[in-house]
């Protein structure tokens, strides 16, 4: 192996370019020499093969919220056909569904991360394929904020060893965080097992959760994408295959036909239930996005507070805040709480089984029936 390479100093080493990471790089401003890596290629493929993230691709009303008021907008390439304005919401044990309107934006999440990194500008150095390995902080520099690097970092690049320096480290590497593990090895946020499987279209387009305490605390999904018909769910880990195996059964013995399987993609999700498990990060390491536990345990939707986070954070480093770890958890603590209050007061509805089994067959909420003599309609 060759010798490390050692890149120099930096201001900012930003770990990951997902939602938050790509994010936080396009509002950064020139004063700051910042790196940014992502183990992902520029065209957004893995060489580790393991991670195949599975996404639903759907952007929420909180989601837009974000895009509005950071003057973003959507290109028509992004989305995803159909557009669809319900959701079939289905109580499997008791065979109940309705539909309800939902104003998501359906789209490609593949492209939508692709067209979020283009909007990253030149004066960030961005590196692909860079699988970031590991940390050390650099003697006597944490203590008061010096403006000198505290960190080296160290990633690789097909083989060849990398080193930098940075005043601050952002970890935005998602789920499985190493930046998170890092700094908090005691923290055991739970994590569920997310299983897609992509078909060919053989039912009629629809988007449709489904509910099944038996089988995950949290619940499952099909939707209709660009021909395809896309299955997915997030389970414990223990006996996940297994369960995932038998909601499919579940789901065709209602109507669903699963034609010829085209893909399977598998992640984990954070699942964060308490308010321990949001943590913005120490010592001059600042979490965003998921890495932070920016994620709603109920819906497992995380652009939007990938978006806010990586928002927040960009405005604090742009104005070289002397105390810039405090004012981040100050400002993020609206964050925590939307997210908490998002989770277990705005949808318990759908998520407390009695109450769900009254929303569905009383039809409050219902634009149209979704079963008819336990069939998907
Ligand atoms: C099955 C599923 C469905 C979902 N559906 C939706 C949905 O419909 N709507 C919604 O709003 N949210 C959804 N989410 C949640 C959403 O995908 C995440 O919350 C969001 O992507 C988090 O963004 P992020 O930038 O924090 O992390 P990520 O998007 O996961 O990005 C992390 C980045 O870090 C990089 N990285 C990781 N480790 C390293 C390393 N060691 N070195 C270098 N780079 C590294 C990865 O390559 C990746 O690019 C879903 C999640 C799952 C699992």
């Amino acid at each position: 192996m060759s010798k490390e390479i050692d890149l120099g100093d930096y201001d900012i080493g930003i770990i990951g370019l997902g939602v938050a990471g790509s994010n936080l790089a396009r509002l950064l401003l020139p004063h700051l020499k910042v790196i940014a890596l992502d183990k992902k290629d520029a065209k957004g493929d893995c060489f580790d093969e393991s991670f195949h993230k599975p996404c639903g691709g759907l952007l929420s009303q909180g989601a837009q919220k974000c895009f509005a008021n950071q003057g973003l907008s959507l290109p028509l390439e992004i989305l995803s056909s159909p557009q669809i304005f319900a959701i079939n919401t289905i109580d499997i044990p008791s065979k109940i569904g309705s539909y309800i309107q939902k104003c998501y934006v359906n789209m490609e999440r593949h492209r939508f991360d692709l067209w979020l990194k283009s909007l990253i500008p030149p004066h960030i150095e961005v590196w692909h394929n860079a699988f970031f390995k590991g940390l050390e902080s650099l003697p006597n520099t944490h203590a008061k904020d010096t403006g000198k690097p505290s960190y080296r970092g160290r990633f690789y690049v097909q083989g060849q060893y990398y080193t930098f320096n940075a005043r601050y480290i952002i970890g935005a590497d998602g789920a499985t965080s190493y930046l998170r593990r890092f700094l908090y090895p005691h923290l055991k946020t739970q994590t569920l097992v997310c299983i897609q499987e992509w078909f060919k279209e053989s039912n009629p387009p629809m988007l449709a959760c489904y509910f099944d305490e038996k089988i995950t605390p949290s619940y499952s999904w099909s939707m209709s994408k660009e021909g395809y018909f896309i299955f997915g769910g997030a389970y414990l880990h223990h006996h996940c295959s297994s369960h995932f195996k038998q909601q499919k059964k579940d789901l065709a013995s209602i109507g669903f036909v699963f034609g010829e399987k085209l893909k399977r993609e598998s992640c984990l999700v954070l699942y964060p239930t308490r308010l321990k498990d949001f943590v913005c990060g120490r010592d001059h390491i600042f979490l965003v996005g998921e890495a932070a536990g920016f994620v709603n345990a109920s819906t497992l939707e995380g652009i939007s507070g990938a978006m806010s986070s990586s928002r927040i954070l960009s405005e604090i480093l742009n104005r070289d805040d002397s105390d810039a770890h405090r004012s981040y958890v100050r400002a993020t603590r609206i964050l925590v709480f939307k997210t908490l209050f998002r989770a277990y007061v705005r949808y318990p509805f759908m998520f407390v089984p009695f109450i769900r089994r009254l929303v569905l067959k009383f039809g409050i909420l219902r634009v149209r029936k979704g079963m008819h003599k336990g069939q998907i309609q």
